[in-house]
């Protein structure tokens, strides 16, 4: 439960109620499901579609507009050489084992996890310390490859050993992890059978394009390349000037290996990705003084590389001067993940910044956090946040000689003084005829202390130069002179490094739900979410007491008032009691309710109710619709709701 208003008792979160709401209402539902379904591909129905507008526009609020970011959209259909100059063909994989007897595929690192937890989960059975102790039913629903705890004690040496490995895991090469299977007889928990050894996957979905087949293709698992091939194009609308960002919402597909964790783990999902430009000799952020103070839970690298998970709650701005986190670019970005996440209804004591570990990150990145959100499958990465360095530009333009670099008029021209030398070519040409290019070369090549040494023999009357394949040339100085120019560069050119804040919107849409999941002691079978007025699907619900013609022409005005104010609402004039249509509509996340009775018709009042605590104010039409668009917009809450307007108790409707 995430932002429970205080006062509330609330019943602890149950998995299986939290999921059948979910299905009841169609937040979403495996897709093809008539047709038996394919793992990790979901439809999302309507109060799920909304919710995942919501989360985006408010993404496009707190992210492009705030920060002017350049936002694109590019195809997903990708030509293979992008992705082969990209590494990605090579190594854009996991590591995959197989149950030796019957086949069967399954993602390493996950096997390695699943089954350390189990005995750890078994070893606090057995001393009778479990945590929560397995529920009959959950044992009974017990998912594919997830290890059931037994009861069995583990020596305390072995318990350090597992919650080192369990810490480190991301960490563990493909072989490493293969040893760990071996040493720790880490077996496939269906079957009991022996693993192979690890082998790499590809997680991208090879395709074709064109009717020959010619022209491979790969369907992108990320939108970060169709950002970085636009980079001349991005700097050009920027005016040439960096830093600048360029931003994207769009769908990404991975084949994961087994997709087994609902919409944590997807074969397509929509991802919104930040490639924001900086000169790599200035990685200062001018904004990061506003959020300097932001306080963050950071696991950093060294913490897990000694075994341990204890997050430091700290203030962004002291991590980046201790130099945990790299610069003050990404320092910022990881402040605004955690603003955006807060502002959307993530519960921020289940929210963490995870530090990736040397052998987990990318070789050529610099530093990488993943914002992690806990939730019902324990710590999820959901957005990613990593200095990318300079890498993607500069095997772009290795590859293809488009030149993706900034240009920047320097304020003060650089002077240098250099030695260089001149020839005399034609005198050059007649001494030495078809080697005078291979001498010139040699000559060309030298650096200055060679040109110095060469300058002074030349002033004593001659100098030698060998060449590669050991024949001596004199050089006398009416062939060449060596002279000190000034040269003055008003030009600097650089490849800008890129940091990347790439969010998975399912993931997060998905925690949200849970952190929002909630149900009332007396009405433990009803779910409430608690979502945000900011994400909720609907914000107003409009009540009237029966479905009679005379409430028509106010729900009419109602309805078209907060439509003019851009409130997004629904009637609900359903058959059924009051109590039964909010309650219904607590599960949808509704955050307002409107009820108009027959007081309304001959006074012109409505009440509005709020859906945490179910309190509920009365007062006239358009006040009543005044309030609830400055809750709907933020502008005010409902603690000052209540001091604007009196508390309903009851007595008003006239029937
Ligand atoms: P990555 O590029 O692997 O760091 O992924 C960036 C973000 O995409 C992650 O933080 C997740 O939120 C999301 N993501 C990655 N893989 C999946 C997946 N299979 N299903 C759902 N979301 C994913």
């Amino acid at each position: 439960m995430a932002n429970l208003p205080v006062n509330k008792t609330a019943h602890p979160f149950d998995k299986s109620r939290f999921e059948a709401l979910l299905n009841r209402r169609f937040f979403y539902a495996p897709a093809f499901e008539i047709y038996g379904g394919v793992a990790g591909l979901y439809d999302y129905g309507p109060p799920g579609s909304s919710l995942q507008s919501n989360i985006i526009a408010e993404w496009r609020k707190h992210f492009i507009v705030e920060e002017h970011m350049l936002e694109v959209d590019t195809t997903i259909m990708t030509p293979a050489p992008v992705f082969e100059t990209s590494g990605h063909v090579a190594r854009f994989a996991d590591w995959m084992v197989k149950d030796l007897k019957t086949g069967d595929v399954l993602r390493a690192d996950h096997l390695v996890k699943n089954v350390l937890e189990a005995r750890l989960a078994g070893d606090k059975e057995a001393r009778g310390i479990a945590a929560q102790p397995v529920k009959e039913d959950d044992k009974k629903k017990k998912k594919k490859d997830k290890a059931k705890p037994t009861a069995v004690k583990l020596s305390d040496e072995q318990v350090v050993e597992y919650e080192t490995i369990l810490a480190q895991l991301d960490n563990y090469s493909g072989p490493e992890l293969g040893e760990l299977c071996k040493k720790y007889n880490i077996r496939n928990p269906d079957t009991d059978n022996e693993v192979s050894d690890p082998v790499q996957f590809n997680l991208m979905f090879a395709s074709s394009i064109g009717p020959t087949g010619q022209h491979p293709g790969f369907l992108r698992p990320e939108t970060a390349q169709g950002h970085f091939l636009n980079f001349s194009r991005l700097l050009e609308f920027n005016n040439g000037r960096v830093p600048f960002a360029s931003a994207q919402i769009g769908r990404s597909f991975r084949n994961e290996i087994s997709p087994r964790a609902g919409l944590l783990r997807v074969r397509e999902f929509t991802m919104a990705e930040i490639e924001h430009y900086v000169d790599p000799e200035d990685k200062k952020h001018e904004r990061f003084a506003e959020v300097r103070d932001v306080e963050l839970d950071l696991l950093d690298r060294h913490t897990q590389v000694a075994g341990s998970t204890q997050v430091t709650r700290m203030k962004i701005g002291d991590a980046v001067d201790k130099g945990i986190v790299a610069n003050e670019t990404l320092g910022y970005f990881l402040a605004r993940i955690h603003q955006f996440l807060i502002k959307i209804g993530i519960n921020p004591s289940r929210l963490r910044f995870r530090q990736h570990m040397g052998n987990e990150m990318a070789h050529y990145a610099t530093d990488c956090w993943d914002a992690e959100l806990h939730n019902s499958y324990g710590w999820t990465e959901c957005v990613g946040c990593a200095d990318r360095a300079a890498y993607d530009l500069t095997v772009h333009m290795a590859k293809t000689g488009h030149p993706l670099v900034v240009r920047q008029a320097l304020k003060e021209p650089i002077i240098t003084e250099k030695l260089v030398a001149e020839f005399n070519k034609k005198s050059f040409g007649k001494t030495f005829g078809k080697d005078s290019a291979a001498i010139q070369t040699i000559i060309g090549g030298m650096d200055e202390a060679q040109l110095t040494r060469l300058q002074g023999e030349l002033a004593q009357g001659s100098t030698t130069i060998t060449s590669s394949d050991g024949r001596e040339f004199k050089l006398t100085p009416d062939l060449l002179t060596i002279e000190k120019k000034t040269f003055k560069q008003s030009i600097r050119e650089f490849t800008p490094n890129v940091i990347e804040p790439s969010f998975g919107l399912g993931r997060i849409l998905y925690v949200l739900l849970e952190h929002s999941f909630w149900s009332r002691e007396q009405d433990v079978e009803r779910g409430v979410l608690s979502l945000p007025a900011v994400v909720a699907p609907t914000k107003v619900l409009i009540v009237p007491l029966s479905a009679k013609t005379e409430f028509e022409p106010l729900v009419r005005e109602v309805s078209s008032k907060l439509r003019k104010a851009g409130i997004f609402s629904r009637v609900d004039d359903s058959n059924t009691s009051i109590g039964k249509r909010y309650a219904r509509n607590d599960e949808l996340g509704t955050p307002y309710g409107l009820t108009l009775d027959f007081a309304s018709v001959q006074k012109r009042t409505m009440t509005l109710r709020e859906r945490d605590t179910t309190g509920q104010l009365i007062g006239e039409i358009d006040e009543v619709i005044g309030i609830v668009t400055g809750l709907v917009d933020g502008t005010i809450d409902w603690a000052e709701a209540c001091r604007r307007l009196p508390a309903y108790d009851g007595v008003q409707a006239v029937e």
